[in-house]
């Protein structure tokens, strides 16, 4: 469906909230096929029922970014498997990884739940969101919170302490991550959300699917750790 974009939400140069003027019944690792006339349909994480939040990289998710209110956008979703909210969990993000995660720490606090954040970027503008209810900010370059990676931050924490942990961010961000829990925290329940090419966003078409034969777009793009090896990530 075609939906109007209610407000482009500009949070640095490259990296905006394109809010819409539909509310969609999505969950929160769930994404949706995003169409901007005369570009590619691109798989983009819901960061709440009724907006998107987008990096530009390239072609499409530059003109994503270079919508106004009012622009027409095309909206497929949504699709794929969300997040299992847990209690007392902790979400570490590495960049844009945020947005899905984002979505998430508003239903964990919805329920009630406990939670910790650990957000990672590489500069203070990159960190976009700086009002989270718990949280730990980190910067590479040190500009605001704490100086280093979000993966150095949970090399040093304590997992035990949690039930639940949610990871999304770049792929070699993530087989970090896995190195760590696989000593750390084998047992835990452990959930990532991964990112390949997708074109049909339905399980059809076969671009995303991964050497154990699950699709990124419908059996994903949310997995746990025991379904995935390193070279999944
Ligand atoms: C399930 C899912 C959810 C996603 N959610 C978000 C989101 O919430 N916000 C967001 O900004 N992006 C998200 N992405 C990534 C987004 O889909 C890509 O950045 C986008 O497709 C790039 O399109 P483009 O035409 O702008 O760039 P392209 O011209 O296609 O690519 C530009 C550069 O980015 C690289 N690239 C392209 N696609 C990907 C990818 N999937 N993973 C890693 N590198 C890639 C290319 O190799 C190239 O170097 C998500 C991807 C998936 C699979």
């Amino acid at each position: 469906m075609f939906v109007r974009v209610a407000k482009v939400e500009k949070h640095s140069k490259d990296i905006a909230t394109i809010h819409i003027n539909a509310r969609f019944n999505a969950l929160p690792g769930q994404f949706a096929m995003l169409y901007v006339p005369e570009y590619e349909e691109i798989p983009i994480s819901f960061s709440s029922e009724s907006s998107f939040t987008v990096k530009a990289v390239g072609e499409t998710t530059r003109a994503l970014l270079d919508t106004k209110r009012g622009s027409l956008i095309g909206v497929r979703g949504p699709f794929g498997r969300p997040f299992r909210l847990k209690n007392n969990a902790l979400l570490i993000a590495g960049g844009i990884g945020i947005a899905p995660l984002r979505f998430l720490s508003y239903r964990l606090l919805r329920k009630g739940y406990n939670f910790q954040v650990v957000y990672g970027a590489k500069n203070a503008e990159e960190l976009i969101w700086k009002d989270f209810y718990n949280a730990v900010y980190i910067t590479e370059n040190g500009t605001y919170g704490i100086k280093g990676t979000a993966v150095d931050f949970v090399e040093k924490e304590s997992l035990e302490r949690y039930s639940a942990i949610y990871s999304c961010g770049k792929s070699e961000f993530l087989k970090k991550l896995y190195r760590i829990f696989e000593e750390k925290s084998k047992s835990k329940f452990i959930e990532f959300s991964l990112e390949r090419y997708i074109r049909c966003g339905i399980g059809v078409c076969g671009s995303c699917v991964l050497e154990n034969g699950m699709r990124v777009c419908k059996d994903g793009p949310v997995f746990n750790m025991n379904e995935l090896t390193i070279d999944d990530l």
